[in-house]
């Protein structure tokens, strides 16, 4: 233990999933990010039957069901299985850890579709000799390019579509020492191979398994082993940002995306399965996952679009990049952690809405503890909770040292200070 949270160093999954405050929480990977609607709305029903009804959406694309219990895992295993959700054990599910762009196949200004890349990956992982020792929380991020890159993210292996002349090409890369380094390019249909190989030259020279904690000299070694094309300058034309997260996306070949986003990355079943009934009267076939905790669904008619965007307004998704609420990350706290005595998402709402009356336009952070589960990056106020007060940190993350305290109590008054100050910092 440290402090009042336990370091579990492995995240959840459906075949060994974690004790939390409001019972066990199973972590769902659909395949490529891609949730059949039909499957949606078995999700639904499932999260309702077997577990508290609480689904979470979490920054690997994935999907968790929460308040499952001993009795009820069995039967939320046939569920699963029968919707090809389920691996055949803990080990191969732990590191089938691929984050792939959410309009793969969709976008049409996408350099490579990557999902055949995410099913080569996961059919080598779940056969590869060797993979099985990777570390839980190593993973492969695929970028194709497009109007949603995945650029911005963290990933131990990086498998990212570039152009080189009229061709394609996959630049391979790893969150190295010195951050992302990249170790040169190969064909598409090499990439799987590839990134298995790196994976397992990252294994054996690492002392924690993780790309992070290789040596400059041992990621030396690695490029030369895998003696890849070099890169030239194509990688360049894929360091975008997305311009459009959330609403309605126009694409460039007059279909459109819809981007509909969750309030702290948790929607409950009867939100889902009323998501799925609509999206099935609008005659849509799949969701999309994200690691941002929005959905996607591509869409061929603006009309039909702006039909799902109301929709979504009306059950309090998040459809505008400019609400407040996507700035905003915050833990689950108490009642659905035992590590916390305070309602974060509470507390997080009311910073929220003073974000708008005081004009602070920077990110939050509201922590339940120091564990820091909702968010890894640098935000401009991080409020972390300690007994029944926060403690607030700015421009940093919840190892960083605290400039003020926040008794909850007063958020209106000391919360509102904090932001104001905080905003006129920043003028
Ligand atoms: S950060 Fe929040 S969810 Fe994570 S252990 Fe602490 S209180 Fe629980």
């Amino acid at each position: 233990m440290t402090g009042s949270f336990a370091i579990k160093g492995w995240c959840p999954g459906a075949r060994r999933p974690m004790q939390s405050g409001d019972g066990l929480v199973v972590r769902v990977r659909p395949h490529a990010g891609s949730v059949p609607v039909g499957a949606l709305k078995a999700l639904a029903d499932a999260a309702a039957r077997f577990g508290n009804g609480q689904i979470d959406l979490t920054r690997r694309a994935n999907l968790q069901l929460r308040g499952v219990t001993a009795e009820t895992l069995a039967p939320l295993w046939s569920v699963l299985a029968a919707l090809d959700l389920l691996d055949d054990d803990a080990e191969r599910e732990a590191i089938r850890n691929i984050v792939i762009n959410p309009l793969a196949g969709v976008d049409p200004t996408e350099v490579v579709d990557m999902r055949p890349v995410a099913r080569a990956l996961e059919c080598r992982l779940a056969a590869g000799p060797g993979v099985q020792q990777l570390p839980g929380k190593f993973g492969f991020l695929l970028d194709g390019g497009g109007c949603l890159p995945l650029l911005q993210l963290e990933a131990d292996i990086h498998l990212v579509a570039c152009r080189d002349g009229a061709d394609a090409s996959i630049a391979i890369g790893l969150d190295g020492p010195d951050g992302l380094a990249w170790l040169g390019s190969t064909a598409a249909a090499d990439a799987a191979a590839i990134a298995v190989q790196l994976a397992l030259a990252i294994l054996k020279r690492s002392p924690t398994g993780r790309a992070r904690a290789l040596s400059s000299e041992a990621v030396s070694a690695i490029r030369a082993e895998l003696g890849l094309r070099s890169l030239d300058r194509s990688i360049a034309n894929v360091r975008q940002v997305a311009s459009q997260a959330r609403g309605l996306i126009a694409l460039a070949n007059g279909t459109y995306a819809v981007g509909l986003g969750a309030v702290f990355g948790r929607l409950d079943s009867e939100a889902m399965a009323a998501l799925a009934f609509e999206l099935a009267r609008l005659g849509i076939a799949e969701l999309r996952l994200s690691p941002w905790r929005t959905l996607y669904a591509g869409i061929g008619d603006r009309a039909d679009g702006e039909r799902l965007l109301a929709f979504a307004r009306g059950s309090g998704l998040i459809v505008d990049d400019a609400d407040p609420l996507t700035r905003v990350d915050a833990c689950s706290g108490v009642g659905s952690c035992s590590s916390t005595t305070l309602a974060t998402r509470q507390h997080a709402r009311v910073l929220a809405d003073m974000a708008e009356s005081t004009g602070f336009s920077g990110t939050l952070h509201v922590s339940g503890c120091a564990k820091g589960c909702a968010r890894s990056a640098l935000a401009d106020l991080v409020f972390i909770g300690d007994g029944d007060h926060y403690r607030v940190v700015r421009q940093g993350t919840v190892k960083d040292n605290a400039f003020a305290e926040l008794d909850p109590a007063q958020i209106a008054t000391a919360g509102h200070a904090l932001l104001t100050q905080e905003k006129s910092a920043h003028v």
